[in-house]
C-alpha cells in the first residue's frame, strides 16, 4: 500500500459506484480505511436520498417570480410619440404647400433628400430614446430596488 489514501472526491466516486482514477482504483481494494469511508459516504447518500424536500415558511416560487421582470409590450411607444407629431407636421406641410413644393422640387431633389434626412433623424432619435429608457428600466430591475 504505497499510494496515499483516496481524496474525498474519489471516496464519493467510489460510494456512487462511478469509475475511479487508476491509482485510486488500485488502492481501494487493499485499504480498509478507504473502504470504510466509502461505505460511510454510501450510507450518507442513501439517507440523503430519502430526505423530504425542503419546506420554506414562505412561498419561494412567488418570491422569485415577484423579482422577475414583467413582460412588457414590445411596441415602441416613445417612437410613436415622436413619429406622430413629425408625420403630422410633414403631412400638414405637404397639404398646405404640396403644389408649390412639387413645382419647386422638380429642380431641387437636394431639398427633398434633406427633408427625408430630417425625418429619418427624428425616427432614429426616437428609437434611441426608447432603447435608453428600456435599458434604464432593465438596470433598475436587475438592481432589485
Ligand atoms: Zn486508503
Amino acid at each position: 500500500m504505497t499510494q496515499p489514501h483516496l481524496s474525498d472526491d474519489d471516496l464519493q466516486l467510489a460510494a456512487a459506484a462511478a469509475p475511479l482514477p487508476a491509482a485510486a482504483a488500485a488502492h481501494l481494494p487493499g485499504c480498509p480505511r478507504c473502504q470504510a469511508q466509502a461505505a460511510a459516504y454510501r450510507q450518507l447518500f442513501a439517507a440523503a436520498a430519502h430526505l423530504p424536500p425542503p419546506a420554506f415558511a414562505f412561498d419561494l416560487a412567488a418570491a422569485v417570480l415577484a423579482q422577475l421582470p414583467r413582460p412588457r409590450p414590445a411596441f415602441p411607444w416613445v417612437l410613436v410619440a415622436v413619429a406622430v407629431p413629425v408625420l403630422g407636421v410633414v403631412g400638414a406641410f405637404l397639404a398646405l404647400f404640396g403644389d408649390v413644393l412639387g413645382q419647386v422640387l422638380h429642380g431641387l431633389s437636394y431639398g427633398l433628400g434633406a427633408g427625408l434626412g430630417v425625418v429619418a433623424a427624428f425616427l432614429v432619435a426616437g428609437q434611441c430614446l426608447e432603447l435608453l429608457a428600456r435599458h434604464r428600466r432593465q438596470m433598475r430591475l436587475l438592481a432589485f430596488s
